[in-house]
């Protein structure tokens, strides 16, 4: 099985030579291959996803990404940024179903901003589409407003847009994953408003169809942001589209006290993927040792259980990460008043020491 390594900029090349020391101690035949990707393949191929990096991706069973992104490609043209890396091997790979976990460690529950009784506990999953809505739909442009109280004056304009054959493949998607949990998937829509999330909803109720044991519910995403605050515990798997689930997702990731805890995955239609932690390069903290390398090496163990069939190796380094949280170490953003405050390194040498 072959894995795509893409580092990436800031802390993405410390974190994953943590995530890879991991792999490689699982006893399992991998082979792993690193790529340039983002400001790396800028510097290096003058594009951020140059075009070996893409074929090794095709290429690959599963691609563990860093993160990408720096300060100083902010005066780039928009199409030679970094974070157009990440866009591409999204688009280019159809990867349309992305899946955050938020899980709330009861080692961490002080880390997070809300009381311990609403988050310990809270084991959730957000399904987010990724390919399609507002963020790709055409037209959408700049222009001079054709009509309406302020015709005339310049108006920006975007097109939230789903077609039932999309909206079904991230429901299956769902539904499955919801069927391997608690069996309760909650769509979130705005259908009370707008005609794409009624043909959201009407398609969610027709696939619910095929699954008699999961309990479908329907929330807007009004109050689906409420209850994520009120009693997030309350849900199990959460399906929604590419807007509202980039604004779920990191509604969610607070719950658990740092987004340095989340990892993330985004899978083409055969479950071939994309892992990556679900926060940024931090340029703040890069190349200084501190940066938390768990979300990265939870990244590994989702590709490990959704791209390469190796679900008890998942376990493994998800009990592994269980045992550092217990045994008191800490990285920076998750210090807590009785813990052992370690860098990258030792956090990756304490799991590597667990597993
Ligand atoms: P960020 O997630 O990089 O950082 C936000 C804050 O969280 C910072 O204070 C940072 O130090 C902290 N942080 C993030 N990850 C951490 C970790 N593992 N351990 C400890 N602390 C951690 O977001 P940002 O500052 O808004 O963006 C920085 C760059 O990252 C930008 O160029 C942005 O475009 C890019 N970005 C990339 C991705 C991606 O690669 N998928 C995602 C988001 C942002």
């Amino acid at each position: 099985m072959k894995i795509a390594v893409l580092p990436g900029d800031g802390i993405g090349p410390e974190i994953t030579a943590e995530a890879v020391k991991i792999l490689n101690a699982l006893g399992e035949k991998f082979e792993l291959e690193e790529a340039p990707v983002g400001g790396a393949g800028y510097e290096a191929q003058g594009h951020p996803l140059p075009d070996s990096t893409l074929a090794l991706a095709r290429q690959a069973d599963a691609i563990l990404f860093g993160a990408v992104g720096d300060w100083k490609y902010d005066k780039l043209e928009r199409a030679l940024r970094p974070e157009q890396a990440i866009l591409g091997l999204r688009k280019h790979l159809q990867l349309f179903a992305n899946f955050r976990p938020a899980i709330c460690y009861p080692q961490l529950t002080g880390a997070s901003s809300l009381k311990p009784e609403i988050v310990s506990g809270l084991d959730i999953l957000i399904v987010r589409e990724l390919n399609g809505d507002i963020y790709f739909g055409a037209p959408r442009g700049l222009r001079e407003a054709p009509d309406g109280p302020f015709a005339g004056a310049k108006e920006g304009f975007d097109t939230m847009r789903y077609s039932e054959p999309e909206v079904r493949r991230i429901a299956h998607v769902a539904f499955q994953a919801a069927q391997k949990r608690q069996k309760k998937l909650t769509s979130v829509d705005k259908a009370n408003v707008l005609e794409t999330s009624q043909l959201w909803r009407d398609t969610m109720i027709e696939v619910a169809k095929e699954y008699p044991d999961v309990e479908l519910s329907h929330m807007y995403v009004d109050n689906a942001a409420m209850q994520l605050v009120k009693a997030p515990k309350a849900f199990d798997v959460v399906v929604t589209g590419n807007m509202f689930g980039d604004i779920l997702s990191d509604e969610a990731a607070m719950l658990t006290g740092s987004i340095g805890m989340l990892p993330s995955a985004s899978l083409d239609k055969d479950n071939k993927g994309l892992y990556e932690p679900s926060h940024g390069s931090a340029p703040d903290i890069a190349g200084k040792g501190v940066a938390n390398p768990l979300a990265t090496i939870l990244s590994a163990a989702m590709m490990l259980r959704y791209s390469l069939g190796k679900a008890e190796q998942a376990d493994r380094i998800e009990s592994a990460v269980k045992k550092v949280l217990e045994q008191g170490y800490r990285t920076g953003d998750i210090a807590t008043a009785d813990g052992k405050v370690v860098g990258t390194k030792e956090m990756g040498d304490a799991v590597l020491k667990a597993l």
